[in-house]
């Protein structure tokens, strides 16, 4: 088994047929290592841009590309197809920073080439959520690869940011410092069906309380200083992504504003809760008198 870090770069780019923004992949940068986590080769291409003629601003200056080099660089096909030559035919775990270069690739794919599947996919691993998971980092905030870098010690002057080479070389050796010896992540997933439905899979946060995903025991309210539960005062309204009420400790008499989300992705339902003190509304009070 051999494993291969890619990382890709994109550019925003205006398309007709499509009638919106596409996010068209400029540059491919991939790093290959043995089953002992050696480095065997490297691979960095450029891809001609075919949908935007022109950078955006925020990629020239994050990348230093500029439109000549996208302009003068290998066609999508033709550079996945080197690509897909590069890695072979050993049996490969694929894995990229965060999920979102894959999504990006898939969507190139089926631009450009009409077809639903990215061909050099056999197994996958996003090595943020490995990485999340190792550190126990909070599910809604995602961990940028220089914070991962700085938390595991890596200096990351050591790399050229921003591009794909660099970018993929400094995953890797995020890869080789977590990755337990002799053991796949169990991350790692197979891209059948099953990954392609999940990866297009569109989130969607439930509006109707009402609704059989809606876990009822959720609809309550503990209070945080003494443990009694609260009495609902007003009923769930949703606004702004969470369903909303309010609540009274009838223990220590305070107030709460309490939001509860829920959200239906593939195959669960995510659960948030926010909560704040009302804090007593001194003016009310005197009006009341
Ligand atoms: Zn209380």
């Amino acid at each position: 088994m051999q494993f291969v870090v890619m990382d890709l770069e994109w550019n925003n780019a205006y398309s007709k047929k499509a009638n919106g923004y596409i996010n068209e992949i400029i540059e491919i940068g991939a790093v290959k290592l043995d089953s002992d986590l050696e480095n065997v080769d490297t691979f960095s291409c450029i891809i001609r841009s075919q949908i935007g003629k022109k950078l955006r601003g925020s990629v020239k200056r994050l990348t230093h590309l500029t439109n000549d080099d996208i302009s003068s660089g290998v066609p999508f096909t033709k550079a996945f197809s080197v690509f897909r030559k590069w890695i072979g035919n050993e049996e490969t775990v694929i894995f990229t920073w965060g999920d979102g270069d894959i999504r990006v690739l898939l969507e190139n794919f089926k631009y450009l080439n009409g077809i639903k599947v990215i061909p050099f996919l056999d197994k996958y691993c996003d090595l943020q959520r490995v990485f999340q998971r190792l550190f126990n980092c909070s599910k809604g905030q995602q961990t940028g690869l220089l914070t991962a870098a700085q938390m595991l010690e890596i200096d990351p002057e050591m790399y050229i940011h921003h591009r794909a080479l660099g970018d993929s070389m400094l995953t890797a050796d995020i890869l080789k410092k977590i990755m337990p010896e002799g053991e796949l992540f169990p991350e790692v997933v197979d891209c059948g069906e099953e990954f392609y439905s999940k990866l297009l899979y569109k989130a969607k946060v439930i509006r109707n309380i009402d609704n059989p995903l809606v876990d009822k025991k959720r609809l309550c309210h503990v209070c945080e200083t003494c443990g009694t539960a609260c009495d609902q005062l007003t009923a769930w309204k949703f606004h702004c992504q969470f369903f909303r009420a309010n609540f009274h400790c009838p223990e220590c008499g305070l107030d709460y504003s309490v939001g509860v989300r829920f959200k239906k992705l593939f195959d669960q339902v995510e659960f948030r809760k926010i909560v704040s003190v009302i804090e007593p509304n001194v003016s009310a009070e005197e009006e009341s008198e």
